[in-house]
């Protein structure tokens, strides 16, 4: 099965995941190779490859993932001490699975900028 066919899963509530929020439209849960003590991944259900494919009607969908990762922060306890949000998109960002997710990064001061 590809990664990416994992990521489908747990955004159908399906997959095996350590899932710390989930709303209509998106599901968070822990990366499996964490940089950070706080690491979580937030995915829209919808299967979409990456930020380059979203439209202007899916505004909504990126607020929603925006305010998944606030609460994410909150629950974790890194709300007051900071964190990072990242998209990596396509060859040059780094991304490695084509299924949009949104990285919650914090629990350590991070470096910047990244490599
Ligand atoms: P990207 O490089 O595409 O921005 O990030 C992909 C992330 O997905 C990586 O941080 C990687 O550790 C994580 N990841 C890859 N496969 C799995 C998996 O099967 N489960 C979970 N929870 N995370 C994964």
């Amino acid at each position: 099965m590809s990664i990416e066919e994992i990521f489908a899963q747990i955004a159908r509530g399906e997959g095996d995941a350590d899932v710390v929020y989930e709303s209509e439209n998106v599901v968070a849960f822990r990366d499996i190779n964490p940089q950070a003590p706080v690491h979580v991944l937030v995915i829209p259900r919808r299967q979409i490859p990456t930020l380059q494919d979203l439209t202007p009607e899916d505004g909504d969908l990126l607020g929603e993932m925006f305010t998944a990762a606030r609460e994410v922060a909150r629950r974790e306890g890194i709300a007051e001490s900071g964190y990072r949000t990242i998209f990596n998109c396509g060859p040059d960002g780094g991304q490695e699975v084509y299924h949009l997710h949104l990285h919650v990064v914090g629990g350590r001061p991070l470096k910047w900028p990244p490599g």
